[in-house]
């Protein structure tokens, strides 16, 4: 049986499935869902909105200093994303600020507000983690670390279906180069790059639903050894 105050960290590349997983798995182990990406996501909204170039160092700071993010839980295995009060939850789901996030989460200021931030959320413990550092940086004494991977075609048509469930219609192509692009960058960037923990366990969801994939992951959990 897991510990109520134990921390389960999924990272994984983007389209992985990573959300939904998450999700699931926190709803059956009754944890909190910590979607990490959101944060990033609602820090570059924030530099966007304020036309803050990323190399102004000065800007930056005084913005993050300013800034207001919650996480506030809607329903069972739902959050909403409020900036300075301000529902953002769909302005940041777009492919457009996937990419500013993506930019914006290389800046070093951006990574240690973001970083504090989601530790003081996880202070109780009870939480499932995704991102691309979870495993790696912020929680890197986690319970169970898994590294959620599929191939770069299938990701792009779950996101291409994901999107289109919310009635943005996009080029199933263009979203390929802008998943790939995005992996790339987060993957080589310098501070925290996307790469799997040493002890994580590495499930590859390409042909596998979701429902297989979090079965997999209990029957990890309920494992004592890894
Ligand atoms: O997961 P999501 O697609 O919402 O993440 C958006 C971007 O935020 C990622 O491409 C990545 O650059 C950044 N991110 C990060 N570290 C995290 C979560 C997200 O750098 N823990």
């Amino acid at each position: 049986m897991i510990d109520a105050k134990a921390i389960v960290t999924i990272d994984g590349p983007s389209g992985a499935g990573k959300s939904t997983i998450s999700r699931g798995l926190a709803a059956r182990l009754h944890f909190t869902y910590l979607d990490t990406g959101a944060m990033y996501r609602a820090v570059g909204l924030a530099l966007t909105r304020q036309g803050i170039d990323l190399a102004d160092t000065d800007a930056i700071k005084k913005c993050l200093e300013t800034i207001e993010l919650d996480l506030v839980p809607n329903g069972d295995d739902d959050v909403r994303v409020l900036l300075n009060g301000e529902d953002v939850s769909q302005t940041i789901r777009t492919p457009e600020m996937g990419m500013v996030a993506s930019r914006v989460s290389a800046n070093p200021l951006v990574r240690e507000k973001l970083t504090f931030l989601q530790r003081q959320l996880g202070e109780k413990g009870g939480i499932v983690a995704e991102g691309r550092d979870m495993g790696t940086v912020v929680f890197p004494k986690a319970f169970r670390k898994f590294f959620l991977n599929a191939s770069a075609e299938e990701r792009a048509r779950r996101r291409q279906a994901q999107l289109a469930e919310k009635g943005q219609s996009v080029d199933y192509q263009e979203i390929l180069d802008q998943i790939s692009k995005r992996d790339y960058d987060d993957s080589r960037r310098q501070l925290a790059p996307l790469k799997p923990a040493d002890d994580a366990i590495i499930v590859d969801s390409s042909s596998m639903d979701p429902e297989a994939v979090i079965a997999c992951m209990l029957a990890s959990i309920a494992k004592s050894d890894r």
